[in-house]
């Protein structure tokens, strides 16, 4: 058997459509972003222009603050409290990571949870693990649509997560379990990951571990989410791998998602999506 590869590139691109298309219906609020970038890390320059890229295409509107690496933490906490106050700015996303001189859990702790639209802060995450309305991380969100779009009838599958990270495990737990799934949070001290992960009928891979997740770890026909993004480097090339490994997988797996191609392109189509849900509500 071989797997259905899902294709993260075109629900991403359905959604982005999607977004835009409610952007266009709710002209009398137009939708803005504010990304923050602190200093000049090659790789967040990157993902801050594409997501600066993202919301313009979809007719928002795009406030970049890109500041100096000598920025104080005194200095990133006013700006905020100044985006907090601005009607124009309906979300704000601080880019990780900051300099090490700034403590990035109270920054991201000022941005107002209305506002917060990578759904880091303590309230959204409180209000995610009771069942009420939140803004939930981007990663997460594209996770569960993927997810959704592959299997119509989660209620009642196990469903394990291996990686309880605040950004990632945790939110997509919760996520699974309110979708009914039987769920089994795993991580670097689990005893017997293989066997727990056996035992899935969904399998989300957030590691951080190139290749981890071997395909005899795999239920036959099982669904498979990797999050996981590893540069390595095979024969003097760079190329970006998953936590699973994915050509052993796709002979076992029922469904499974592709790095890259994957669950990537899913987090900057959740951010828009959070960014409208964040104007709408306000
Ligand atoms: P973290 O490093 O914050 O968390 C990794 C988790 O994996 C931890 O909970 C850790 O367990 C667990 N873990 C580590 N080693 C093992 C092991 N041997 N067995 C079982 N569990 C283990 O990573 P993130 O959650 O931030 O990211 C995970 C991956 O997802 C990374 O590759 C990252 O690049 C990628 N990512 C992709 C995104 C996207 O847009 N597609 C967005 C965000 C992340 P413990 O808690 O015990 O230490």
């Amino acid at each position: 058997m071989t797997a259905t590869i899902i294709d993260g590139k075109a629900a991403a691109a359905r959604l982005r459509a999607k977004v835009a298309e409610e952007v266009k219906q709710h002209h009398y609020v137009k939708p803005g972003l504010a990304v923050v970038l602190v200093g000049a890390d090659p790789a967040s320059e990157v993902y801050v222009r594409n997501k600066e890229k993202a919301v313009l295409e979809v007719g928002m509107a795009s406030f970049p603050h890109h500041l100096p690496a000598s920025t104080t933490e005194n200095e990133l906490l006013r700006l905020i409290d100044t985006l907090n106050a601005d009607a124009r700015v309906h979300g704000i996303l601080v880019q990780l990571p900051l300099p090490a001189h700034i403590n990035a859990e109270k920054v991201l702790e000022h941005i107002s949870p209305r506002k917060d639209v990578d759904g880091f802060h303590p309230v959204n995450a409180g209000k995610l693990a009771v069942g009420q309305n939140a803004l939930v991380p981007c990663t997460p969100l594209g996770c569960m649509i993927l997810l959704r779009e592959t299997v119509p009838d989660l209620p009642g599958l196990n469903a394990v997560v291996v990686g309880r990270s605040n950004i990632v495990g945790k939110p997509i737990a919760q996520l699974l379990l309110q979708a009914d799934c039987t769920v089994t949070i795993t991580h670097s001290k689990t005893k017997n990951l293989a066997e727990v992960c056996r035992n899935a009928d969904i399998l989300i891979a957030a590691i951080g571990k190139p290749e981890f997740i071997k395909g005899d770890w795999i239920k036959k026909g099982a669904t498979v989410i990797d999050v996981g993004i590893n540069r390595i480097t095979v024969d003097g090339k760079t190329k970006l791998v998953g936590d699973v490994a994915f050509q052993e997988a796709v002979q076992v797996a029922g469904a499974i998602t592709p790095v890259p191609g994957g669950v990537g392109p899913m987090t900057i189509a959740c951010l828009l999506a959070n960014t409208l849900k964040a104007a709408l509500t306000t």
